[in-house]
C-alpha cells in the first residue's frame, strides 16, 4: 500500500480526528521544506509573512480560499464599495494606518451613511422623537426615555469598569463571567429591555456571551477612537496589497487539514494532499475552523479545550443597490433598527441625499435562523422585510450580496465571543505557543479590537519566532 493511501485509510478510519483526537504518524519528508508557514492569509498571516519576509526568512502562506483576506471583503457594486467584513478603522488603530501610508492607500471617510434613524418595534415604524411616548414603548421608567438602540450600551455603562482592558481575566472580575442576561437580571434589567437588548446583540445571544467579555468589548471600544475611516476603494485593497508585497509565498486554494508538532518540524497536510514541512509555523484561522484541522497531541489541554469551545458571534447581511432608473429622489434615506429579522439597515446616498444602497446587518438568533435555510430563502425574507418597512423600494432594489459569516467552512462566525466561565479559562490560553506553533488573529491579542488586534498578533507571533530561529 502507497503511503498516500494508509493516510487516507486512516482518515477514514477516524485516527484523523479534530483538535481534541490523535493524529497518525508523521509522512515521509518531502521537498517542501520552508522556514516558517503561515496558515491563513487574512490579515494576521499576511502581517506574519510580511515581517518575516522582511527579515530573511522563507516564508509559506497556506490559504483555503480562493482569495485573500479572510475576514475583510469589499463588495465592490454599482459603484459602492460596500463592506461585507471588517469596515471601521479606527483612528487609535495605530498599525494599521502606518502599514496603508506604507503601502500608499488612502484612508477616507466611511461612506454617506444616512444619518437619520427610525425604529421598528412590533411591527410599527417609529420615528426616534415619537418613541419616548408610543405606545409600542413597553419599557419601565427612566428606560422609557431610552432609544432601543442605546439600552444595552447604557445598561453595560452602569456596570463596573476595567482599568485596563487587560484586567478581564483577572481573578478580582471572575464573578463577572457569568452569562450577561444573568448579569442584567441581576442589575433589574426589565423583561422588554432584555427583549429588545436581544434583537441585536452583537453575539449568538445575551445567555451565551459574558458579562465579563461584554465589558471588556466596551472598555476596548474606546481606545479604537473616534472618527472611524477605511481604505478609499474599500479595505479588500489593503489585504491584497499586504499579499502582493509577499510575492509568490501566498498560495490560496489550500486547505490545511493536518499540522503535526513535531520534535525538528512542523509538518503540515493540505486536502489537495500536498506536504508542506517548516522550522515554525503561525496558525491564523479562526479556532471555529481550526477544529476541522488534525493537530497531534502534542498541545496543552488548555489549549486544546479552547479550540473545541470556542464560539462565534453569528452575523448576516443582505445588500441592496437602489435601482438609480427608478426616481429615488422620493425614497427615504434612513437607517432602521429593527428587532424583527431585517435587523439593522444602512442606507447610503449619493450627494444629493437619495438612497443608493442598504445593507441589512442581522445578528444573534436571527441570524442563526436565517443561517438555517437556503441562502435564496434567507434572502426572500430579508427582501420582504425591507419592502414591508420602505414599501416605496418595492420593485427597485437589486441583491447584489448575501454574506452569512457562520455559513463560511473557514469563519464560522464574525469573531470570537467569549461564553460564561471561559475568560478565566481560555483567554489566559488563546495565544500561547505550542511547541513550534505559534498562534495569531483576532481571537489572540486583546489590547487593540477587531482588524488592529489580527495585525498587532501577527507582529507579536512573527517576533516570537524571529527570537527564537
Ligand atoms: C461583519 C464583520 C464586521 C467587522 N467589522 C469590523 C470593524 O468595523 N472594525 C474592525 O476593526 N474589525 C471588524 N471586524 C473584524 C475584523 O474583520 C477581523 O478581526 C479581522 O479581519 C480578522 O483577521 P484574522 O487574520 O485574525 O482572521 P481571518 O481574516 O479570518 O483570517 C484567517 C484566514 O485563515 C483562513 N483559513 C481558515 N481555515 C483554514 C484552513 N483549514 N487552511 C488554510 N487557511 C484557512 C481563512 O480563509 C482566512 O483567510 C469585522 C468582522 C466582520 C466579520
Amino acid at each position: 500500500m502507497h503511503r498516500r493511501q494508509i493516510i487516507k485509510g486512516l482518515a477514514a478510519s477516524s485516527l484523523f480526528v479534530g483538535a481534541g483526537g490523535i493524529v497518525a504518524p508523521l509522512w515521509a519528508a518531502n521537498d517542501n521544506n520552508v522556514d516558517i508557514i503561515v496558515i491563513g492569509a487574512g490579515l494576521a498571516g499576511l502581517t506574519s509573512a510580511r515581517y518575516l519576509k522582511e527579515q530573511g526568512y522563507k516564508v509559506l502562506v497556506l490559504e483555503a480560499r480562493e482569495r485573500v483576506g479572510g475576514r475583510i471583503r469589499t463588495v465592490n457594486s454599482h459603484g459602492i464599495n460596500a463592506e461585507a467584513g471588517g469596515l471601521q478603522i479606527g483612528q487609535g488603530y495605530g498599525m494599521m494606518r502606518t502599514y496603508a501610508q506604507q503601502l500608499g492607500l488612502p484612508l477616507v471617510s466611511l461612506g454617506n451613511y444616512a444619518k437619520q434613524n427610525t425604529f421598528v418595534i412590533n411591527g410599527q415604524r417609529i420615528s426616534a422623537a415619537e418613541w419616548p411616548t408610543h405606545p409600542q414603548n413597553k419599557l419601565l421608567g427612566d428606560d422609557k426615555k431610552t432609544l432601543p438602540s442605546s439600552l444595552y450600551y447604557k445598561a453595560l455603562g452602569q456596570g463596573p469598569k476595567y482599568a485596563l482592558p487587560s484586567d478581564w481575566t483577572s481573578a478580582k472580575y471572575a464573578p463577572l463571567d457569568i452569562s450577561l442576561k444573568e448579569y442584567f437580571q441581576q442589575q433589574n434589567i426589565s423583561v422588554e429591555a432584555l427583549r429588545l437588548m436581544e434583537a441585536n446583540v452583537n453575539a449568538s445571544s445575551l445567555q451565551e456571551l459574558s458579562a465579563a467579555d461584554a465589558l471588556y468589548r466596551l472598555s476596548l471600544a474606546k481606545i479604537g477612537g473616534r472618527g472611524a475611516q477605511k481604505i478609499q476603494g474599500g479595505n479588500s485593497r489593503f489585504t491584497q496589497a499586504m499579499a502582493d508585497s509577499v510575492g509568490d509565498a501566498v498560495h490560496t486554494n489550500k486547505v490545511v487539514s493536518h499540522i503535526i508538532n513535531a520534535a525538528k518540524t512542523v509538518r503540515v497536510r493540505c486536502e489537495d494532499g500536498s506536504e508542506y514541512s517548516a522550522k515554525r509555523c503561525i496558525i491564523t484561522t479562526p479556532f471555529s475552523a481550526l477544529k476541522e484541522v488534525a493537530l497531534n497531541s502534542d498541545i496543552s489541554v488548555q489549549k486544546r479545550r479552547a479550540i473545541k469551545e470556542a464560539v462565534y458571534t453569528p452575523v448576516t447581511q443582505v445588500h441592496f443597490a437602489v435601482n438609480q432608473q427608478a426616481d429615488v429622489s422620493m425614497l427615504e434615506a434612513t437607517n432602521l433598527w429593527t428587532d424583527n429579522t431585517l435587523g439593522r439597515v444602512f442606507s447610503q446616498v449619493d450627494q444629493s441625499g437619495s438612497l443608493t444602497y442598504l445593507t441589512s446587518w442581522v445578528n444573534g438568533q436571527q441570524a442563526k435562523a436565517l443561517d438555517k435555510l437556503p441562502a435564496n430563502q434567507a434572502i426572500s425574507i430579508v427582501n420582504n422585510a425591507l419592502e414591508t418597512y420602505y414599501p416605496g423600494l418595492k420593485g427597485k432594489t437589486e441583491v447584489v450580496h448575501h454574506q452569512s459569516w457562520a455559513n463560511e467552512r473557514f469563519s464560522k462566525g464574525a469573531y470570537i465571543q467569549f461564553s460564561p466561565g471561559q475568560v478565566q479559562t481560555h483567554v489566559p490560553h488563546m495565544a500561547s505557543v505550542e511547541g513550534k506553533l505559534h498562534f495569531a488573529g483576532e481571537h489572540t491579542e486583546f489590547m487593540y479590537s477587531g482588524m488592529e488586534s489580527a495585525i498587532i498578533s501577527g507582529l507579536r507571533a512573527a517576533q516570537e519566532i524571529s527570537e527564537r530561529l
